[in-house]
């Protein structure tokens, strides 16, 4: 198996530099072929697929796997509010059957609703692929930032003294256009991760999508639909609605759709991007400005794996964002404390109005 550079020669010691996911699941076909547990069924069109069960995963994991591939404990992950009351309400000893049948009830339409918020989700992002529906659908959504600090240099961890620095930190936020482009926007540290910085990065990509549209003459699209988690400081406050609202009352869209999942269920396609390139950034030795840390992402965009996965041109680049004056976000009302329910805001252009889209 060749060398993968994603697996950076500092880390993890000589396995980790030969192994790759690509690896680990060309083994994983091997191991399936070896140990004979390949279920084989006739398809009508006469080609053969292929199941792999349970055991034979956990088997080619446990022996050759499980020390460099590592899954994430359960604890690492934050937790629905709803979904730990209802586990506890089911665990506890002194409640009667009655009580219990009731909290699984109410647990299973938590879980159910919660599934139908993203087959709708789902749906959108398939439409949003093709032109002629005339809908686009943007995704939003930073990543963590604990692993972009600048500079990061082997050398630089051989004295005392220059450990004891804190190093500034990058951002990193994308948009993602479903079907059309994929704009990943990385910050330094002093620009700051608010509102002014979400709609910059959305009209950028609004921007880029147009000039695409005109160019390859496609038809105009009439509806935008943003999809970001419940971050007031973010996407889910007053000057993104306000920015939505100034879009089509200057007639660039006829129809504008905030959709957030319910809170704490909103992981999607953008988290397993970050997953990805969170894995790359941190297994890469040298990087030195936010220069190298945008050249690495793009190599990692380049892969056919998830250059396909992904779909859609996809371009890396820095945003310097001027920030509006004041930037008290707030949301007013219920909402936060709702956390429950999923909400969605529709702002949306009356017919009648003589609408010209331009
Ligand atoms: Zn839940």
């Amino acid at each position: 198996m060749n060398p993968d550079r994603r697996y950076g020669k500092n880390k993890g010691g000589s396995k980790a530099a030969t192994h790759s996911v690509d690896a680990f699941l060309a083994m994983l076909y091997e191991g399936l072929c070896d140990v004979g547990e390949l279920q084989a069924k006739t398809t009508m069109i006469g080609t053969w697929l292929r199941i792999a069960r349970y055991p034979t995963f956990a088997k080619v994991y446990k022996t050759r796997w499980a020390d460099v591939l590592k899954f994430r404990d359960k604890s690492l992950f934050t937790q629905c509010e709803l979904c730990f009351q209802f586990k506890q309400q089911l665990a506890c000893k002194s409640a009667s059957m009655e009580v219990k049948l009731g909290t699984l009830c109410k647990y299973r339409e938590h879980l159910e609703s919660q599934y139908r918020d993203r087959v709708a989700c789902w749906t959108l992002q398939e439409a949003a692929a093709d032109p002629k529906n005339q809908v686009l659908v943007f995704q939003l959504d930073g990543c963590d930032q604990g692993k972009f600090r600048l500079p990061r240099d082997p050398a630089l961890k051989a004295t005392a003294a220059l450990a004891k620095y804190n190093r500034p930190r990058l951002t990193l936020h994308g948009v993602w256009a479903f079907g059309r482009t994929l704009q990943l926007r990385v910050l330094d540290e002093p620009t700051r991760h608010d509102s002014s910085c979400i709609v910059e990065a959305i009209a950028h990509t609004l921007e880029e999508v147009f000039a695409e549209v005109e160019r390859t003459q496609q038809p105009r699209p009439t509806s935008l639909v943003l999809m970001g988690d419940n971050t007031v400081r973010e996407l889910k406050n007053q000057f993104c609605f306000l920015y939505g609202a100034n879009l089509l009352a200057r007639n660039k869209l006829r129809h504008i759709s905030f959709l957030f999942m319910r809170k704490s269920h909103t992981h999607d396609r953008v988290d397993q991007l970050w997953g990805i390139i969170s894995r790359r950034i941190a297994n890469t030795d040298v990087l030195l400005n936010s220069q190298d840390t945008i050249n690495t992402m793009l190599d990692e965009l380049a892969r056919p794996g998830l250059r396909n996965w992904v779909n859609c041109r996809a371009s890396v680049t820095k945003l310097d964002v001027c920030h509006w004056q004041p930037q008290g976000v707030k949301l007013e009302g219920g909402l936060l404390e709702d956390s429950g329910a999923n909400h969605s805001f529709t702002l949306l252009l009356r017919k009648g109005t003589g609408l010209n889209l331009k």
